[in-house]
């Protein structure tokens, strides 16, 4: 399939020329015709599908003709940076259209936004602050032909639905066409889709519940206060382009992005805790090459896109599966190769044993030959000076001792696989 077969009106096929894209992703294939049909879609893919041109290429068809500076769409994303991305991609595929988006969101002024909102034609928000100018009387949506709500299982972890729903309540009915895009389908968002969507809507799904193929996993045991250690072995070891290190905290990613700092690495951190004039600096700055490892949490990642992301490294696995999905689905994007590292500890198992579900296919278990598991707590910022490195990581003994340690450890894993890590995997692997 072409850009050309869906017959886009010339300023959009000249907005994908400028983007440079030349063969639609399957979700493309399959969404944007039905969506230009004016069916209601529900779309079951992850971040780095292309979904986002999915729905942006049809609704700018679309809005090209008819009433002017009046907000004819509507997409709710759950975050200020997802809101910003689809933002640039609507400005990007739009660009010979005159259409004009505005985005609305927290932690910025609000009277910059009233303005842009009196001459826009789509609107991307959060729902916390649309519905702060919905109260307001500062965005008309009267004129509301289609809402798209974008990362909706997202939104619902973030405790956005009751927002979402009295968002509902203040548009529109008639006229309205619905696509619901989300990566994973638990039951509210079934439910979500079952009230809002028409009962002949289309569903296309790009892949499965599942990561994209272009990521290779590994799992690394480790204990929990040699994380960082091990994260300074593995970054120093191993052939990296732009890194992405996820950790559940807040303090904790403001900390590791300092501490990476310090041990040399161009890093940064993007947590909630950032001013919005910060975090959109360590977005550029990691969008730029600037920062070569931006550390960040969940929530903050939310939209990042930066297409070349060589490693997602789980500094703390993440909650859910589906936050697995998540997380990942910022490497190996438009067909680049990506690899996913998840530091995991004796706590872990669950989770592990969840993620391994939703991937699929067993995860490989890695164990750094040349690193010292033994270390203490006291040491764990260089694990090299420990008592007990005192057999030297890389001496047979060392190597000995780490197979034990971490087969001792980690004895909960699948026994073929702990023995076959446990074995080593030799460094020269990890390049
Ligand atoms: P998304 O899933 O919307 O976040 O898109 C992921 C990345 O793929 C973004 O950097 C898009 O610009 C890019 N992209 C989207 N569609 C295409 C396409 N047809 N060809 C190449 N890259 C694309």
């Amino acid at each position: 399939m072409n850009f050309k077969d869906f017959s886009f009106h010339p300023p959009i096929a000249a907005g994908v020329a400028a983007a440079g894209y030349s063969t639609p992703t399957p979700i493309q294939t399959r969404a944007i015709p039905r969506v230009m049909q004016g069916c209601d879609v529900m779309g079951l893919a992850q971040t780095g599908t292309g979904k986002t041109a999915a729905f942006v290429l049809p609704i700018l068809h679309r809005l090209l003709h008819g009433r002017r500076r009046a907000v004819r769409a509507l997409i709710l994303a759950p975050t200020r940076e997802l809101a910003e991305q689809i933002h640039q991609d609507i400005e990007m595929l739009g660009i010979k259209t005159g259409l004009r988006s505005a985005t609305v969101y927290g932690g910025v002024g609000i009277q910059r936004q009233v303005q842009l909102l009196k001459s826009a034609d789509i609107v991307v928000a959060c729902p916390g602050r649309l519905l702060d100018h919905i109260h307001r009387q500062t965005v008309d949506l009267s004129h509301l032909e289609v809402l798209v709500l974008d990362e909706a299982d997202q939104m619902f972890d973030m405790g956005f639905l009751p927002d979402i729903r009295r968002i509902l309540s203040h548009l529109p009915q008639s006229h309205r066409q619905t696509l619901l895009f989300s990566a994973t389908m638990p039951i509210q968002i079934r439910r979500l889709a079952g009230d809002l969507l028409e009962k002949k809507h289309v569903r296309v799904q790009a892949g499965h519940e599942a990561p994209a193929d272009t990521v290779n996993h590994a799992f690394y045991p480790v204990a929990r206060h040699l994380k960082t250690a091990l994260l300074l072995e593995l970054l120093g070891n191993t052939h990296i382009g732009a890194v992405l290190v996820f950790t559940r905290t807040k303090h904790r990613a403001r900390q590791l992005g300092e501490k990476l700092a310090k041990a040399g690495y161009r890093s940064t951190s993007l947590q909630g805790n950032l001013s919005q004039a910060r975090r959109q600096n360590a977005m550029n700055g990691f969008k730029s090459g600037k920062y070569q490892v931006l550390v960040a949490t969940d929530i903050a990642a939310r939209g990042i896109d930066v297409s070349k992301v060589s490693h997602v490294i789980n500094y703390d696995i993440p909650g859910t599966p589906e936050a697995y999905i998540h997380r990942i689905g910022r490497t190996g994007r438009a067909e680049r190769r990506g690899e996913a590292f998840t530091m995991i500890t004796d706590e872990d198992r669950q989770m592990v044993k969840a993620i391994q579900r939703v991937i699929g296919v067993p995860v490989e278990q890695r164990v750094l030959a040349d690193f010292n598991y033994h270390a203490s707590a006291r040491v764990k910022a260089n694990p090299c000076r420990g008592r007990r490195a005192q057999q030297r990581p890389g001496s047979r003994t060392g190597r000995k001792a780490n197979r034990r340690a971490a087969k001792g450890a980690f004895d909960w894993l699948s026994p073929r696989k702990a023995k076959l890590s446990a074995h080593g995997i030799p460094a020269a692997d990890l390049l």
